[in-house]
């Protein structure tokens, strides 16, 4: 079945989201093309039209590598500037992965869950919600900043206002959240903004402790063409982490729960994949709670990490996370301008080309081979072009890297259980955010989650949403679980 015209409608927000922030990365990492190793070449062109050119350039010349920028510059102009380890003999052409292609065929969720199957894999695990009972009508408006006057909200306020988590008293940035528009923000260094300066909390996961380990990850899904990338992941016996935007885990519930019992590890990308310096407090909140939430009500547990769309978070945002139970979880960043971003979200846009992706793979994989601690790349979900890219060649390629990369989900390459990722399942051990004082019920229509001191806990409040669903929005689930796109329109 093929859905481009219903995709291609169903995403404007995020495409035009990211948009905005291409240019904002591009303002505020014009330099980045910093020399990297003895093969090391840079092109002009690269840092001033996408931050993809930027993405792995070390601050200071890497020995012993034959690390490249890659050069990127106008969608097609650009090769591949070294040899692939391995494809997959069934990869898409790198010529057929390219803005507007033709939609290729879905693969649909493999597994259908029935409501109080018990997860085996992870200890304590609460009972899989049964999600034909979802009724989306009950959740925010898809891709856009949920209001934040509803009950749910408003508890949620309470919630964060009696953790104890003190929250800086930081003005929202303003236009598009960029570093231009916001420079006196940029400068004030108590703000601790990542996206521009790239200041780094104490506890910000960037990176993975042990060398050569990969922590694996996609962003924006769940999305038609997720499950491509579960069936090849499942191929090669590899695990990642999702992080997922609330927007669409309603919308493709049945692919969520494929993901978490194939044992990846979920985690929160916001509601609507918004700026999240650019939103009030209470906005925020509204994001992270909605997302909690739907995840909650499709798997039964909820995440413990997040990760701020565009890398854009402050000590402000930092600490409304911390107080709702979620860890900031950003990507490698070896220099303050220069970030391990494949740029692989841009295909779609017609920005960058799959060729100039691979360059910038090639230049991650060079840098990740030098530097004494192990490495997380931002990569998506989203589009077909980023799972062609990702199951065609970088997966192939870093399966075959000599020596071996150990890839695994985040949570993992920081040595922590996969029970850690999750309230309800998360014993307190090694993992302290969002454990304190969890609780999760078995089932969606009472679930909840309530946190301690350090935590304001997760899908606490009203639970409306998973009341008894009408024949009409039964019918537009199954037919959700069915083609998926439909759903993006409830
Ligand atoms: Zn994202």
């Amino acid at each position: 079945m093929r859905f481009a015209a219903v995709s291609a409608l169903a995403i404007p927000a995020l495409v035009s989201a990211h948009g905005i922030r291409d240019a904002h990365h591009a303002r505020q990492a014009p330099a980045a093309n910093a020399v990297s190793g003895s093969s090391a070449s840079t092109s002009a062109a690269a840092a001033s039209s996408t931050q993809a050119g930027a993405s792995a350039a070390p601050s200071a010349p890497a020995t012993g590598t034959a690390t490249a920028v890659a050069a990127s510059g106008p969608a097609g102009a650009s090769t591949l500037t070294f040899t692939l380890a391995s494809t997959n003999p069934s990869a898409i052409p790198l010529t057929e992965i390219i803005a507007n292609a033709p939609s290729q065929a879905t693969v649909a969720a493999t597994t259908t869950f029935a409501g109080g199957t018990v997860p085996t894999f992870l200890p304590s695990a609460p009972a899989l919600p049964d999600i034909s009972k979802l009724v989306p009508s009950n959740y925010p408006t898809l891709d856009v900043v949920p209001p934040t006057d509803s009950p749910e909200v408003q508890q949620w306020i309470k919630d964060v206002a009696a953790s104890g988590v003190d929250i800086p008293n930081f003005a929202p940035t303003t236009a598009d959240g960029s570093c231009a528009a916001n420079a006196a923000a940029a400068a004030d260094s108590t703000r601790c903004w990542w996206t521009c300066g790239g200041c780094k909390a104490d506890d910000d996961i960037e990176e993975c402790p042990d060398k050569m380990t990969w922590g694996l990850t996609y962003d924006d899904g769940p999305a038609l063409y997720t499950g491509d990338l579960l069936h090849y992941l499942d191929s090669v016996n590899l695990k990642a982490t999702f992080f997922v935007v609330g927007s669409r885990a309603i919308s493709y519930p049945a692919l969520l729960q494929n993901e978490y019992m194939a044992q990846h590890q979920i985690a929160v990308h916001t509601w609507s994949h918004h700026p999240m310096t650019t939103l009030t407090n209470e906005q925020i909140i509204a994001e992270f709670g909605w997302s909690k939430k739907i995840i909650k009500d499709v798997l039964g547990v909820t995440p413990t990490y997040w990760r701020p769309p565009y890398g854009d978070v402050d000590n402000r945002v930092r600490a409304i996370a911390k107080a709702m139970g979620l860890q900031t979880s950003i990507w490698t960043r070896i220099s303050p301008t220069a970030t391990f971003d494949t740029g692989d979200f841009d295909i779609n846009g017609g920005t960058i080309t799959s060729e100039q992706v691979l360059n910038n793979w090639q230049s991650i994989i060079g840098n990740a081979t030098v530097i004494d601690h192990g490495f997380i790349v931002l990569e998506h979900d989203l589009f077909q072009q980023t799972v062609d890219i990702a199951t065609g060649y970088i997966l192939p390629d870093a399966l075959a890297h000599q020596p071996p990369f150990d890839i695994k989900p985040m949570v993992q390459c920081l040595n922590k259980p996969l029970s850690d990722a999750y309230i309800e399942t998360n014993d307190n051990k090694t993992n302290p955010i969002g454990s304190a004082n969890a609780t999760g019920s078995a089932t969606g229509s009472s679930a909840e989650a309530s946190g301690g001191s350090n935590s304001s806990g997760a899908a606490s409040g009203s639970n409306s949403a998973m009341g008894i669903a009408s024949p009409g929005s039964m019918a537009a689930i199954a037919l959700a679980v069915v083609s998926g796109a439909i759903a993006l329109f409830l």
